[in-house]
């Protein structure tokens, strides 16, 4: 019998651990399309994060499914949401709209926000740092985003999941898309037209 316990005692750890393993692979992908504008680690080493310059308005997709920790406007990083990626926390500065709030659970592609100029920033780029554990005032913990994205932007799965905003409706997000109606109804599989604040939609 405690032969018995001691298998399915381990039998259980080697499937926790077999989930979590599965899971961890998930590959990263890139929150924006765009030009990496600066690096980690310039500005005598006080740039924590690198830059992606981008027309004003672009979306900004989770890099991986996460919570949102922080959803705030701040005299630094302007309009900036903090996301809890499993093992890391991920801040994605300068917007010039956040879409999410404190607290959401967030899917990898869904769209936070939008490209913006607002804080201490000269020109629309996303200012976006990756700290290992949580974010901490002297940002210890930063790691170079580039290490976890990999340098190829060929990985973009950016902008897959919308969240519906107020005043939303299927034409104007087909348009902001540049797709149809038809093709959300599809892939959202709707039955009407009508949407509502706060639904997630795949929009390719
Ligand atoms: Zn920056």
């Amino acid at each position: 019998m405690k032969a018995l316990k001691v298998i399915l005692f381990f039998f259980c750890i080697f499937f926790i651990g077999q989930t979590e393993g599965v899971a961890e692979e998930k590959q990263w992908t890139w929150p924006v399309e765009g030009r990496i504008s600066d690096y980690f680690g310039t500005r005598n080493g006080k740039h924590f994060g690198i830059d992606i310059a981008a027309p004003i308005g672009t979306s900004i997709a989770a890099m991986q499914d996460g919570i949102v920790t922080r959803s705030y406007f701040s005299d630094s990083y302007g309009h900036v949401v903090f996301i809890k990626h499993r093992d890391y926390e991920a801040v994605y500065a300068h917007m010039n709209k956040r879409l999410v709030r404190e607290g959401e659970e967030i899917l990898q592609g869904q769209i936070i926000g939008q490209v913006g100029n607002t804080g201490q920033s000269n020109g629309a780029h996303l200012h976006l740092e990756i700290h290992k554990g949580s974010w901490t005032i002297a940002k210890t913990h930063a790691v170079n985003p580039l290490q976890i994205l990999g340098e190829k932007q060929n990985t973009v799965v950016s902008a897959s999941v919308y969240v519906v905003q107020k005043g939303d409706t299927l034409v104007s997000i087909a348009r902001k898309f540049g797709t149809t109606v038809g093709e959300l109804r599809v892939k959202n599989q709707l039955q009407k037209d009508i949407i509502y604040p706060s639904q997630k939609l795949h929009i390719n």
